[in-house]
C-alpha cells in the first residue's frame, strides 16, 4: 500500500519500557540496585541443590522455605474471580467478584483497583502471597472456553482495566500473576498447539496488554501459558527473556501454567523461573544433573533465585530483607463485601436494547414472571481454575423477589439447559437427622476401614493433591460414600445421577439402580475432565413434594492420579423441560404485567480446557425465549453468559440486558438494574454477531498448528473490515438517562468531549476515541480504540473529559527493524459511545503537530 499523502515518512523508534513507573510499595528505600545486590548476596549464600529445590514448587500451591536465608513458602492462588486459597472445597468460602468479561464491561479501571483491593484483603486473609491473576488474553474467537475469563477483545481496554486491578492487589503487599504469555486464546489443544502469529499481530494485539502492564504497574510475577508461538511451547519460549525481561526490563518472576513444562534443558535456558506444582516435575527430577552436567549454567538458575527472592521480599515471604512491611489491605466487612460486588456486577450489566420497558414500572406492578433455568440459579462465575466458593449467593428469583415485595412473584422455568444433569441444588437434600442442604461422605482405604467421615455443603467435590484430610493422603482413599435424602419441592419425574472417574454404584430408594465404570475421553483435558467429568446414565424418580427418598452412591477409585486429583459430582434435576413446560411459562408471562426471562449458559459449555462447538444458548432456551416473547411483549430477556451468544429474537424483544458471570451479589443488582434503584453501566468489551453474520476466526488447530491468519482483525475491527453489522456493537450499552454532544476538541494529542445529560437522573456515559489511518503506508485495522473515560452528571449537567492520546495509539510495530514506528502525517480520531456510533471525526496531524485546534461542531442526541 503506498501513503497517497506522498509527503508523510515512517519513522522509527525502538522503544525499550523499564518497569513500573510507580515504586513497588516493597522497593527498598535505598532503591532497587541496593535491593538487589542484598538479594544477590542470599543467592550465593545458597547451595545448588538448595537453589534447585527452590525453582519447583514444594505442593500445588506454594514454594519451599528456605530457612538458611530466612525464606518461607510463597502461598499461591487462582484465580480471577476470587481468592479461592490453597484448598477446593466450599468450606474455604471467598468474596465472588464478577468474572472477567463483566469487570471490562464496566469500562472503569477505577472500579476494577477496588476489586484489587478486595482481592489483596480475601488474599491476605487466607495467607495467600500471590494471585494468579488477571487474564490478559483477549476475545479472539467468541467460541474461546474461557472467554469469560479474559477481559475484552481489545488491548486497551484489556490493559487499563488490567492496570487497575493489579495496582489495587500489588499496593497492598499482594503480587499478581499476570496470565498467560501469550496467545493462550482459546482451549481446544491447548497443550500441544502452536499459534501461527506474525509479529505485528503479535506486538500490537497479544503482547500489548502485557507491555501495558509492565510498562505502568510492573506486575511481580507473569504466567507461561501451555500452548507454543510460533513452534516453540510457552515454557521454553525467548520471547521471556528477549521481550518481557530485556525488551521490557521486567523483574518479575516467570512461572508455568499448572504442569506445563515438559523439558528440562529447554524451558531453565529460556526465560522460566519457577516450575509449578510441585513437589514433582521435570526440574525436581533432572535440573541438578542438567548443571552437573554443564547442560544448564548455574548463573541461569541465580537469576531465577533471584527473581524468586525479590518477588518473595515484595510479599513479606523474605525476612529481613529491607525496607518497610507492605501496607495491609484495608479489611471488609461481609457486608462492604455485598455492597461492593453488587455496585460491581450492576457496572457490568449491558442494556442491549431498552423499548420504553426499564425500569419496571413497579408501583403499578402487580404480577411479575420471572422465567428461565438461569433465574432459580444464576450462573455466577465460569468453570475451571477460576472456580471459587461463593460465601452468599443470591441468585435473580431471589433478588426480584427481595427487591419488590408488594408485587406478587411467580416463577416457571421454562426449559432446560441441555442434556446433561446438573448440578444437585441442595434446596433438595436432608440428612436423615433432619439437617437441610447437607450431605454426608465416608472414605475408605481398601481394607474397608473409615479413613474420615464429613458432613459438607456441596454437590462438587475436588483435591488436587495433598491430604484428604488432615493426616489421611488422597492416595490412600479407594472408596468414597455419599448418602443423603432426596426431598422433592416439585412433583414429577426426577432424575438422580453422579459423575467423575472410577466405578460407581447409585442406589435410589434402597434399591440397588446402577454399576457403571466411567472413565475421561481418551487425550480429554485434565481440567476439563475435572469440570465435565463422565456422567453416570441418570436414573429416574417420581416424587411428591416433601416425599424423601434416600440417596447413596459408592465410587471406587480406579488406580490413575490417586495421588494428584479426586473429583466428583451429585446431580440431580427437577421434572425437565419439555414443549409442555414452555407452553406452561408462555402461559405464565401472558398471565402477568410484565415478564423477566433468565436465560444463558452452564458449566458444560463455557469452561476452561474445550472451547465451544456452538454459540446458541444451550437446550430450547431460544424456544422459550420466542414463546415468552410471544405471549408478553411487556418482558425483559436477560441473558446469563460469560461470552457471547446468538440471540436469534434479539429483533422481536423489547429490552434485553446481558449480566456476564457477575459474582455473587448477581440478585440483588439484576434487582437494583430492573427496578431502576441502579443504572445499568456495561459497554460492550466484545462484539456479539448475528446468527447469520457472526464472524468466528478459526480455533481448531490442524496438526497441531492453529494460525491466527485474521492478523490484526479480530473483534470490531473485523466487523468494520467486512462491513458487516453485529447484533451489539463493541462499547455499546445504555443507561436510563439520555445525553447529547456539546463539543468535541482535538488539540495537539489531547481530546476534550463535552456532553450534557439531557434526561432527568443521574447517569454516567463512557466517551470512546477511536483512530484511523486512511491512505496509510502500512496494512492496518480500519479503526482502533486509542483512549476512554468514563463520565457522570446529573440532569441537565455538562460532563467535561479531556484524554490524552498516547503515542502508542499511532504506532505500529515493524518488524524490518524489530521496534515501534510512527507513520507521520494525518490520522482520523473518531469520538462516541460506541465502535457504531461515532458521530465525531477529526483530524490530526501527527509528527508535525502545529497546535492548532480542531473543532467538531455539537451534535444531536445521544440515546
Ligand atoms: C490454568 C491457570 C491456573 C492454573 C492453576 C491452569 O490449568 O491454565 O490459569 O492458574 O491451572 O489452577
Amino acid at each position: 500500500m503506498t501513503d497517497s499523502t506522498g509527503t508523510d515518512a515512517v519513522t522509527t523508534r525502538t522503544t525499550r519500557t523499564t518497569s513500573a513507573s510507580d515504586p513497588s510499595p516493597r522497593e527498598e528505600p535505598d532503591g532497587p540496585d541496593r535491593l538487589t545486590e542484598r538479594l544477590a548476596r542470599l543467592v550465593s549464600a545458597l547451595t545448588l541443590q538448595q537453589k534447585v529445590r527452590l525453582l519447583t514448587g514444594a505442593t500445588t500451591w506454594s514454594t519451599h522455605p528456605e530457612p538458611a536465608i530466612g525464606l518461607r513458602p510463597i502461598v499461591m492462588s487462582d484465580g480471577p474471580a476470587g481468592i479461592r486459597g490453597t484448598t477446593w472445597d466450599e468450606r474455604d468460602a471467598s468474596a465472588t467478584i464478577p468474572s472477567g468479561s463483566a469487570v471490562a464491561a464496566s469500562w472503569d479501571p477505577a472500579l476494577a483497583h477496588r476489586l484489587g483491593v478486595l482481592f489483596a484483603a480475601e488474599a491476605r486473609a487466607k495467607d495467600v502471597d500471590l494471585v494468579l491473576a488477571p487474564t490478559v488474553n483477549l476475545h479472539r474467537t467468541p467460541l474461546g472456553g474461557r472467554h469469560f475469563e479474559c477481559y475484552s477483545e481489545d488491548p486497551v481496554l484489556t490493559g487499563a482495566i488490567a492496570e487497575g486491578f493489579v495496582r489495587g492487589l500489588q499496593d497492598h503487599g499482594v503480587g499478581a500473576c499476570v496470565k498467560h504469555v501469550v496467545a493462550n486464546d482459546s482451549e481446544l489443544e491447548r497443550t500441544t498447539t502452536s499459534n501461527l502469529v506474525d509479529e505485528r499481530t503479535l506486538r500490537e494485539l497479544y503482547l500489548a496488554p502485557f507491555e501495558h502492564l509492565a510498562a505502568t504497574v510492573g506486575p511481580w510475577s507473569w504466567m507461561a501459558a501451555y500452548n507454543g508461538v510460533n513452534g516453540t511451547t510457552m515454557t521454553e519460549h525467548p520471547l521471556l527473556d528477549d521481550i518481557l525481561k530485556d525488551g521490557w526490563g521486567s523483574d518479575a518472576l516467570v512461572v508455568s501454567d499448572w504442569f506445563a513444562i515438559t523439558s528440562v534443558r529447554s524451558s531453565a535456558l529460556a526465560g522460566l523461573d519457577l516450575a509449578m506444582p510441585g513437589p514433582e516435575g521435570p526440574w525436581a527430577t533432572g535440573l541438578l544433573e542438567a548443571v552437573r552436567s554443564g547442560n544448564v549454567p548455574e548463573s541461569r538458575l541465580d537469576d531465577k533465585i533471584l527473581r524468586l527472592l525479590r518477588l518473595a521480599h515484595r510479599v513479606g515471604a523474605l525476612e529481613a530483607s529491607g525496607g518497610p512491611a507492605p501496607a495491609p489491605p484495608p479489611s471488609f466487612t461481609p457486608a462492604e463485601v455485598d455492597t461492593l460486588t453488587r455496585e460491581a456486577a450492576a457496572a457490568g450489566f449491558v442494556l442491549v436494547k431498552n423499548d420504553a420497558v426499564l425500569p419496571l414500572a413497579t408501583e403499578s406492578l402487580r404480577t411479575l414472571a420471572v422465567i428461565g433455568p438461569n433465574a432459580r440459579i444464576g450462573r455466577i462465575l465460569g468453570g475451571g481454575s477460576a472456580t471459587v466458593f461463593p460465601r452468599t449467593i443470591v441468585h435473580p428469583l431471589d433478588g426480584l423477589r427481595a427487591a419488590v415485595p408488594d408485587t406478587e412473584v411467580r416463577y416457571a422455568r421454562g426449559a432446560s439447559t441441555g442434556d446433561r444433569v446438573p448440578l444437585l441444588d441442595l434446596a433438595l437434600v436432608a440428612l436423615p437427622s433432619g439437617e437441610r442442604g447437607a450431605v454426608h461422605l465416608t472414605y475408605r482405604d481398601t481394607g474397608g476401614t473409615v479413613l474420615a467421615e464429613e458432613v459438607r455443603s456441596a454437590a462438587t467435590f475436588t483435591w488436587t493433591g495433598g491430604d484428604l484430610v488432615p493426616g489421611v493422603p488422597l492416595s490412600a482413599v479407594d472408596t468414597v460414600t455419599i448418602a443423603f435424602d432426596l426431598v422433592a419441592d416439585t412433583p414429577g419425574r426426577h432424575l438422580v445421577s453422579a459423575s467423575g472417574v472410577g466405578t460407581f454404584t447409585l442406589s435410589v430408594g434402597g434399591r440397588k439402580a446402577h454399576l457403571e465404570q466411567l472413565s475421561p475421553d481418551a487425550g480429554a483435558d485434565f481440567v476439563a475432565t475435572l469440570i465435565a467429568p463422565p456422567q453416570l446414565t441418570p436414573v429416574p424418580v417420581h416424587l411428591e413434594p416433601g416425599l424423601r427418598v434416600p440417596v447413596k452412591i459408592v465410587i471406587r477409585r480406579g488406580p490413575e492420579d490417586r495421588e494428584q486429583l479426586l473429583a466428583f459430582q451429585i446431580n440431580a434435576e427437577r421434572p425437565t423441560g419439555t414443549d409442555d413446560e414452555i407452553a406452561e411459562a408462555g402461559a405464565l408471562a401472558a398471565e402477568c404485567d410484565a415478564c423477566v426471562v433468565v436465560v444463558g449458559t452452564t458449566e458444560q459449555v463455557e469452561s476452561e480446557g474445550f472451547d465451544r462447538t456452538s454459540l446458541a444458548l444451550p437446550g430450547r432456551q431460544d424456544d422459550l425465549v420466542r414463546a415468552v416473547l410471544r405471549a408478553n411483549p411487556n418482558t425483559v430477556v436477560v441473558v446469563n453468559a460469560g461470552g457471547p451468544v446468538l440471540l436469534p429474537w434479539l429483533d422481536q424483544a423489547r429490552a434485553v440486558l446481558l449480566t456476564w458471570f457477575p459474582g455473587q451479589q448477581m440478585g440483588n443488582a439484576l434487582a437494583d438494574v430492573l427496578t431502576g434503584a441502579v443504572e445499568p453501566g456495561g459497554r460492550m468489551p466484545t462484539t456479539w454477531g448475528r446468527p447469520e453474520t457472526v464472524i468466528v476466526p478459526n480455533n481448531v488447530p490442524t496438526d497441531g498448528t492453529l494460525v491466527y491468519d485474521e492478523g490484526l482483525d479480530i473483534g470490531y475491527r473485523a466487523y468494520r473490515r467486512r462491513g458487516v453489522e453485529p447484533a451489539v456493537p463493541f462499547g455499546h450499552g445504555l443507561g436510563y438517562t439520555t445525553w447529547a454532544w456539546q463539543e468535541a476538541t482535538v488539540e495537539g494529542r489531547q481530546v476534550t468531549a463535552r456532553l450534557v445529560n439531557t434526561g432527568a437522573r443521574e447517569g454516567r456515559q463512557v466517551i470512546q476515541v477511536y483512530v484511523s489511518r486512511p491512505d496509510s503506508a502500512v496494512v492496518r485495522p480500519p479503526l482502533w480504540l486509542a483512549a476512554f473515560a468514563g463520565v457522570r452528571a446529573g440532569p441537565g449537567e455538562t460532563a467535561e473529559v479531556t484524554l490524552d492520546l498516547p503515542q502508542r495509539a499511532f504506532e505500529h510495530w515493524d518488524p524490518a527493524t524489530g521496534g515501534w514506528a510512527l507513520e507521520s502525517g494525518r490520522f482520523l480520531v473518531h469520538i462516541g459511545t460506541s465502535s457504531a456510533d461515532l458521530p465525531t471525526c477529526l483530524p490530526i496531524e501527527i509528527g508535525r503537530e502545529t497546535g492548532a485546534a480542531a473543532t467538531a461542531p455539537a451534535n444531536g442526541e445521544l440515546s
